[in-house]
């Protein structure tokens, strides 16, 4: 009844191809945690350390015709020269829609509406974790890679379908209730097939940047859905345990 859609699906997980980043920011020992830690993500970096040279290496991707476009720029907002807030007006005025994620060591509600009201996707206030900056990048990134994507309203793997519009999920034929969290997970499962997923990776993704608790979470969701999908939950066929890793569906 169902047909197996595995390559079909995976071919949306071939889209992790590198990102690049422009971090622009002044104070050298912000700059360079910012650099380690997104790189570390495995995301290329280009840095720019005031207003201008900022505005200069947008200007160069511009020229180059994307060649060197940017997939997200992290923007400090006080900087010399010229400020991240004019740099954020500046490029949405020139039609350059790159999500942005604003920084700033002010932490006035004025200064966060101020920043995404000139076009900023997000908004962090010093001192962040390096943690929490980088999934609000990979946020942003996915929010902005899913909304390029066509729109799949019915995943389907052997004998599972997700319908996301309708929130329904059949098993074998049958309709199964899942909690929204489950159902997120599954989603995001049945989106990327077969790519392995962290418990850290899954947390940000389901339970969003600012959950605060352990990837134990994950497990106990993981097992729940087990048990709804799988006819034998010891030795699962849909959600595998990757060791080392994390979990992987498919
Ligand atoms: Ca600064």
């Amino acid at each position: 009844m169902y047909t197996t859609e595995l390559t079909k699906y995976s071919a949306k997980a071939d889209i992790g191809q590198t990102s690049r980043i422009l971090v622009v920011e002044d104070e050298e020992l912000i700059r360079e945690m910012l650099v380690v830690a997104l790189e570390e993500e495995g995301y290329e970096v280009i840095t720019a350390a005031d207003g201008r040279a900022a505005v200069e290496c947008l200007k160069n991707c511009q020229s180059n015709a994307g060649e060197l476009s940017f997939d997200l720029v992290v923007l400090d907002l006080m900087l010399p020269q010229i400020n991240g807030l004019d740099i954020c007006r500046l490029m949405r005025h020139q039609g350059n829609s790159v999500p942005i994620l604003m920084l700033s060591a002010k932490g006035s509600e004025t200064d966060r509406v101020l920043g995404l009201e000139v076009g900023a996707d997000d908004y962090l206030t010093k001192p962040f974790s390096m943690r929490e900056m980088v999934a609000r990048c990979r946020a942003l990134l996915r929010r902005q890679r899913l909304s390029i994507l066509p729109q799949i309203p019915v995943l389907k793997y052997k004998d599972v379908s997700l319908n996301a519009q309708e929130c329904r999920v059949l098993v074998r034929g049958k309709e199964v209730n899942l909690s929204p969290k489950e159902f997120r997970l599954l989603e995001l499962f049945m989106s990327y097939a077969r790519r392995v997923w962290s418990r850290e990776q899954l947390l940000d993704q389901v339970w969003g940047p600012d959950f605060v608790g352990d990837s134990k979470t994950v497990d106990v969701h993981i097992r729940w859905l087990r048990e709804k999908l799988e006819q034998d939950p010891s030795h699962p066929e849909y959600i595998v345990t990757v060791r080392g890793f994390g979990y992987r569906f498919g």
